[in-house]
């Protein structure tokens, strides 16, 4: 038995988007035994993130993944879906809402900018630097002149420690904007592993005094914003598909768009402009191979018989991926299949 330091996680009430949150809870315990089923329940005040009122504040934590955190010794993470003391889900649980489905597979490629004093790292104090081009998966102290690269190395190996099923990482068009990509198979568990990637991201940076900046549109003018592509599928999609299921499925995002856009991260219309590989953010879409379009089709899709994943580019990095998981699979599930 061993002092098990768990962080639980959870997401606020603050609108358009909530902020994560944890505390820590020691218990007694076998850390090389631990799973879900022995974390128990908590609570914490309502009032204090926008998820209550002060005279019957409690809200409920209820575990829903584990990970091991490699920066504590005896660490665990805990990411906890938000209750009311009743049991039902409380209204800001966003996870709640996605339709159960072990066979869905999502992707998410979620870009950020690494700030210091408001600044793009790599940013002069007045003015800008080198205009974008040579940043995007670049190399060399000229166009990677700072500490990005030391975090987003330390940030892989805490995700891979955590068991996340992180994919890789690439520096983006912007200087100072990095990308990485986080892969599950079942409805829930990408959008878990993005948002305790996010708090392990934030966390890493507090001892640097650096800033993670979500925000879709930090830097104005000709400089990239930061989206986060939603890679879906289901098992029909990837087994059976075909042409005229395909233009079904897009007809059914079309006409869901606005629905789509509400929950895909706000200021969205400062980067769907049509330009910077986005298409504009009242129009919907589809292309092959074409990252000007709300939704790319990659060639293998076409090329297996219109069976596999589909790439939703409007999301936003700072769009909560449980509901946009939980949209997508709504537009999807409108869609009759044989
Ligand atoms: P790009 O930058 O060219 O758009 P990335 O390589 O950054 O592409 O991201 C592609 C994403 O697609 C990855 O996160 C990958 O896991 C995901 N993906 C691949 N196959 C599937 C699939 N069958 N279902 C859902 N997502 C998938
Ligand atoms: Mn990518
Ligand atoms: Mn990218
Ligand atoms: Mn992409």
């Amino acid at each position: 038995m061993a002092k098990l330091k768990l962080e639980y996680i959870w997401l606020d009430g603050y609108q358009p988007v909530p902020n994560l949150r944890s505390k820590t809870k020691i218990i007694e315990g076998d850390p090389s035994t631990l799973s879900l089923e022995d974390i128990p329940q908590w609570g914490f005040d309502g009032s204090s993130t926008q998820q209550a009122e002060g005279h019957d504040s409690d809200c409920v934590l209820k575990p829903v993944a584990l990970y091991p955190d490699a920066a504590r010794r005896n660490g665990f993470l805990v990411m906890c879906e938000v209750m009311l003391p009743s049991g039902e889900p409380h209204p800001s649980n966003s996870r709640a809402t996605i339709i159960d489905d072990p066979d869905t597979w999502f992707g998410f490629e979620q870009e950020y900018f690494l700030m210091v004093d408001g600044r793009p790292l790599g940013f002069p104090e007045d003015g800008y630097p080198e205009p974008q081009g040579r940043y995007y998966t670049g190399v060399g102290y000229k166009h990677m002149t700072d500490i990005g690269r030391q975090i987003v190395e330390e940030h892989i190996d805490l995700c891979l420690d955590a068991g996340i099923n992180h994919e890789g990482v690439n520096a983006e068009v912007a200087k100072g904007q990095w990308e990485f990509q986080i892969f599950g198979k079942g409805s829930k568990t990408a959008a878990d592993q993005i948002w305790v990637a996010r708090y392990l991201l934030m966390r890493l940076c507090e001892k640097y005094g650096v800033d993670v900046e979500w925000h879709c549109k930090p830097v104005r003018g000709d400089w990239n914003g930061s989206g986060m592509h939603t890679n879906f599928s289901t098992k029909y999609m990837r087994e059976v598909g075909g042409k005229e299921y395909f233009e079904k499925l897009m007809e059914a995002f079309r006409k869901h768009h606005e629905e789509h856009i509400a929950v895909y991260g706000p200021d969205n219309h400062l980067r769907l402009t049509g330009l910077h590989e986005t298409q504009s953010i009242d129009k919907f879409s589809w292309g092959l191979a074409d990252r000007g379009s709300s939704i790319r089709v990659p060639h293998s899709f076409v090329n297996n018989g219109y069976k596999g994943y589909l790439e939703d580019r409007r999301p936003n990095s700072q769009a909560d991926p449980y509901l946009v998981a939980s949209r997508i699979l709504k537009t999807i599930s409108t869609v009759p299949t044989e």
